[in-house]
């Protein structure tokens, strides 16, 4: 018998509520990192940081997506960029506010250890990890040092070396507050920006891969 779309589509929604619940009781929330370097080697940055995502306590990776060198937005006379996403599983923390900020915590350090060296805004940096989603909750929140943590991420929607990779992700997913999923995004953005505004350059195995020259 030929499989009904209809009954397709109900077999994906209930594999994914399936998955949700299975996090759900493990304690742990689905978060889309964005990552982005175009000082000294970001691709070594980048597979130090996805190494080290990996490797934080409690974490499960997800999904990898494929490496892009991307053109600049915002300062143009910098070098381009490179960029990534990862879906990580992280623990939820005791409430949605607290999970996010252990997590972006998490990602400020490691950026640090990465040797990011702090210069103007969209300028310029070693390593730039971004905390783009993180679940289904929308979360805006003062950090410790009077910064302020917005998720999901405000820039994401704007910006298509963020989109592409987490297309490769999750094109389906529509995060909280958007009218819209992230491969829709994409599109529109890949109208606005051109295509060649990102371009693929290594394929999601690029964290582990062999170093090969990029
Ligand atoms: P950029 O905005 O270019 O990524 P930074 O990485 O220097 O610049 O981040 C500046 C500040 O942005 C961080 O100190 C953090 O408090 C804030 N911020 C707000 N929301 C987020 C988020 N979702 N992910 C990462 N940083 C965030
Ligand atoms: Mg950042």
């Amino acid at each position: 018998m030929r499989p009904v779309p209809g009954a397709i589509r109900a077999g994906r929604f209930l594999v994914s509520g399936a998955r949700l619940y299975a996090r759900f009781v493990a304690g742990l929330v689905r978060a889309y990192i964005g990552l982005g370097a175009n000082v000294g080697e970001p691709v070594r940055n980048l597979r130090n940081a996805a190494r080290a995502l990996a490797a934080l306590p409690g974490v499960r990776v997800a999904g990898v997506s494929r490496l892009y060198s991307t053109t600049p937005v915002g300062v143009f006379n910098q070098p381009d960029f490179t960029n990534a996403a990862m879906a990580l599983d992280v623990p939820a923390g005791p409430d949605p506010e607290t999970g996010a900020l252990a997590l972006l915590a998490a990602l400020k350090s490691l950026e640090q250890s990465i040797g990011r060296v702090a210069r103007r805004r969209w300028g310029p940096r070693e390593v730039d990890l971004d905390l783009l989603v993180f679940g289904r909750h929308e979360i805006n929140v003062e950090r410790p040092d009077q910064r302020w943590l917005v998720v999901p991420h405000p820039e994401t929607r704007k910006r298509l070396f963020v989109l592409a990779p987490l297309s490769d992700l999750a094109p389906g997913l529509r995060p909280p507050g958007w009218h819209e999923t992230v491969a829709t995004a994409r599109r529109r953005q890949e109208a606005a920006e051109g295509s060649d505004a990102v371009r693929v350059i290594a394929g999601r195995d690029w964290p582990t891969a062999v170093q090969q020259p990029l």
